[in-house]
C-alpha cells in the first residue's frame, strides 16, 4: 500500500485542477512543487497593495461555460476587458486590430473602406496561399499593420524571422471591422479578485502541498509515495534530454515599484518596434481598476518591462517554439512518455503545447476525468 492515490508534480493551473478533481474523488494527493509558491505561472504577489503577475500578465477568457463555472466556484472574477495599446515609435494603436486602428492607421472612416485597403495591400503582396507567418499577417491587415504592429513585435517575441514562423500565431489575434478593442473573442472574461495565487490556493484546499521540492532529483523517492504520478514538468526534462532539448522562448521580466498612481494609463502596451529591447510594459493596478480591496485609489504603481529570450538550460521555460524541429522532437519525446507506467503527463511543459489558460484546465478535468471516472 502506498501512502497517496497520486503525487501531482507541479502547482500550476493543470496540476491544481488534477488535484482538486482527485480529492473531491476520495483520494488521497501530495501536490509537490519546485518553486517556493503555488500557482505556477500564474503565480500572484501582493506589492503595496497590488497583484502583481510575477510570471507574466494572465487574463483569463474563455467561450467553455463549463470552465468559466469551473472557476467561479473557486473565486469571483472581476470585469476586467483587455484592450492593449501598441506603441510605434510613439504612435498609439488600439489592439486588437479593429477599425479604431484602421482609421488611425490609414484615415479610413467606414468598414467598407478599411476592407478595401486590406484587399489591396493584399493583392499588392501577391499572396494566394499564406505558407508562414509574414504572410498570414499581411493577408489578414495589409502591409502598413503587419509592418508597424507585428512585424517588430513578432520578431523580438519569437527571436525568428516572421517568415520562419507558423502562421496560427497570429490567428489568435482577432481581426474586426467593428469599434471593438476587446483584445478576446470570448464569452467570459476577468481577472480572478485578490489574485489568481488565492484562486489557486483554494484549488488546493485540503491538499497536501510540499513547495522547493524537485521530482526529477529526487525521483524514486517520490514514486514510492504514490500509485500514479502527474506529472506537468518540461516532458524533455523528464527524459533527461536523452533526445535533446525543446527550445522555449523564455521571458525576463524587469519589475518597478513608481511613486506615481499612474503610469501608462492601461495595463498592457505593446512596444510593436524592433528597437525598443523590451516587448511591453505591464502596469499591473489596471488588472485591478487601481484600487485597493477597500476601494482606494492606490498611489504607487508597478510595472514590468518584458523582454523575450531564447531559453537556456537554468531559464523559466514560457513559451514552446512549435517549428518543425520542435514539433517532431516533442513527438518522439510523446512516444517515451506513452510508454511510461503510472504516469500521465499533462500541461504546457509536459505536453509541449502553447495552451490558454481555460484550455488547460479543460485538458485537466479531461484527463481527471478520464482517470477517475
Ligand atoms: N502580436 C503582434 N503585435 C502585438 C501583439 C501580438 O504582432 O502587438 C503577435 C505576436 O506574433 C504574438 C502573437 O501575436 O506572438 C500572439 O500574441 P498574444 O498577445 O496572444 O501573445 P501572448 O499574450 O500569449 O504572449
Amino acid at each position: 500500500m502506498k501512502q497517496y492515490d497520486y503525487l501531482v508534480v507541479g502547482a500550476g493551473l493543470f496540476g491544481s485542477t488534477f488535484a482538486h478533481e482527485a480529492k473531491q474523488k476520495g483520494k488521497k494527493v501530495l501536490v509537490i512543487d519546485k518553486r517556493a509558491q503555488i500557482a505556477g505561472n500564474v503565480y500572484t504577489k501582493k506589492v503595496e497593495g497590488i497583484n502583481v503577475h510575477q510570471y507574466g500578465a494572465h487574463i483569463f477568457h474563455t467561450n467553455n461555460k463549463k470552465v468559466w463555472e469551473y472557476v467561479n466556484q473557486f473565486i469571483e472574477f472581476n470585469r476586467f476587458t483587455n484592450s492593449p495599446v501598441a506603441n510605434y515609435k510613439g504612435e498609439l494603436y488600439s489592439l486588437p486590430f479593429n477599425m479604431y486602428t484602421f482609421n488611425k492607421m490609414w484615415g479610413v472612416v467606414t468598414p467598407q473602406e478599411a476592407k478595401e485597403k486590406i484587399e489591396s495591400q493584399k493583392k499588392e503582396a501577391g499572396i494566394t496561399e499564406p505558407k508562414n507567418l509574414e504572410e498570414q499577417a499581411i493577408s489578414l491587415v495589409g502591409y502598413d499593420i503587419y509592418e508597424k504592429l507585428i512585424k517588430g513585435y513578432t520578431e523580438k517575441q519569437w527571436g525568428r524571422d516572421c517568415k520562419d514562423l507558423p502562421s496560427f500565431i497570429i490567428k489568435r489575434l482577432p481581426v474586426r471591422l467593428t469599434f471593438d478593442n476587446n483584445y478576446f473573442n470570448a464569452l467570459y472574461q476577468g481577472i480572478p479578485v485578490g489574485g489568481y495565487t488565492k484562486m489557486v490556493e483554494k484549488m488546493l484546499e485540503g491538499i497536501e502541498v510540499r513547495l522547493e521540492e524537485d521530482y526529477l532529483a529526487k525521483k524514486d523517492e517520490y514514486d514510492a509515495l504514490a500509485d500514479k504520478v502527474v506529472y506537468t514538468g518540461a516532458i524533455d526534462a523528464y527524459f533527461d534530454y536523452q533526445l535533446g532539448n525543446l527550445e522555449y522562448r523564455s521571458v525576463r521580466f524587469e519589475n518597478e515599484l513608481l511613486d506615481i498612481p499612474n503610469f501608462q494609463g492601461n495595463a498592457a502596451v505593446n512596444y510593436t518596434d524592433r528597437e525598443t529591447p523590451w516587448t511591453r510594459i505591464i502596469e499591473h493596478k489596471w488588472f485591478e481598476f487601481g484600487k485597493d480591496e477597500e476601494g482606494n485609489d492606490l498611489p504607487k504603481t508597478v510595472i514590468s518591462r518584458e523582454y523575450s529570450s531564447e531559453w537556456k538550460p537554468g531559464d523559466e521555460p514560457y513559451y514552446p517554439v512549435n517549428d518543425a524541429r520542435n514539433t517532431n522532437l516533442y513527438q518522439e519525446y510523446k512516444k517515451l512518455a506513452d510508454k511510461e507506467e503510472n504516469i500521465i503527463f499533462g500541461g504546457r511543459l509536459a505536453e509541449y503545447k502553447y495552451y490558454d489558460m481555460d484550455a488547460v484546465i479543460a485538458s485537466a478535468l479531461a484527463c481527471a476525468e478520464k482517470e477517475l471516472g
